[in-house]
């Protein structure tokens, strides 16, 4: 069976480097993104360049009918889906609840919390023996600030990959007996354009020094440990979760 790969935000951070790793895997990519086409587009040709079929799709991952659209095309130019990775995300600036406005609430909640339950169902729908698929595996990416709360920063963010983690848990039960496993990473600080939604591109560098490791991480350790929870080394894993914080 082939192995087909969706990654949602796979254009950068983290997400490009799991669609070059999931490429060098042998897995066919679908590179989703919402908004940079130009980055998109050169993971597809980085991804291209190993050999591997890929496509880009654009989509917001919070909205059905985009989603819809984007497992459509899958289908038709990739084939049925094997894997799935969630790991498109958002934050907010840094600041405290009583700060914080409905837009920007609804917003992280759309995304970080709809987007991967709405990616999740449709990719069910075809990995799912009842729904003629032959199994697979979702990677949801969270955040070590499920943990932490983000207190002061942005507690709305920490909220929806807490809640992630709970959609973790009960997706795994719900379709362990269907050959799906479901599992999480909850990644620190990694570097990658992230921080500068939250109002400071330089944050993780300068956050080093209260990380137990004394270094903010790279998206090639996240990727990592995502491409072995989607593998057959895996194969005994699910409700799970893999913290890449560098110890925090
Ligand atoms: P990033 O470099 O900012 O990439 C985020 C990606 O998500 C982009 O490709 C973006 O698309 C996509 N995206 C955002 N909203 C979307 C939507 N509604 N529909 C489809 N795509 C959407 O961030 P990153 O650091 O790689 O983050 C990836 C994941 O890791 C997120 O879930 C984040 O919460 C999590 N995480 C990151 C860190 C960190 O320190 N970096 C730590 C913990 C967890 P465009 O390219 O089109 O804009």
């Amino acid at each position: 069976m082939d192995k087909v790969i969706v990654i949602t935000g796979g254009g950068r951070g983290i997400g490009a480097a799991t669609a070059l790793l999931a490429a060098q895997q042998g897995f066919k990519v679908c590179i989703n993104y919402q908004a940079d086409e130009q980055a998109a587009h050169q993971v597809l040709e980085q991804v291209r360049a190993l050999g591997v079929q890929a496509i880009t799709v654009r989509a917001d991952v919070s909205i059905e009918d985009e989603v819809i659209g984007l497992f459509q095309r899958v289908d038709s130019e990739l084939g049925r889906v094997t894997a799935l990775v969630n790991n498109a995300g958002t934050v907010g600036h840094k600041s405290r609840l009583d700060e914080m406005s409905e837009f920007r609430i609804q917003k992280i909640m759309k995304t970080n919390v709809m987007g991967p339950i709405l990616c999740a169902k449709h990719a069910v729908l075809r990995m799912s023996p009842r729904h003629g698929g032959q199994g697979g595996s979702i990677v949801n990416v969270s955040s070590v600030a499920a943990r932490l709360g983000s207190p002061g920063e942005y507690v709305d963010y920490a909220a929806s990959k807490g809640a992630l983690d709970t959609f973790t848990i009960g997706l795994s039960k719900e379709v362990a007996g269907e050959g799906i496993r479901v599992n999480a990473v909850r990644p620190g600080y990694i570097y990658t354009d992230f921080h500068a939604l939250s109002g400071d591109a330089d944050r993780v560098s300068k956050l080093e020094s209260a990380i137990p490791m004394g270094r903010g991480g790279r998206p090639d350790e996240v990727a990592e440990a995502i491409l072995w929870l989607l593998s057959d080394k895996a194969s005994y894993t699910t409700g799970s979760f893999i913290d890449l914080g560098g110890g925090r």
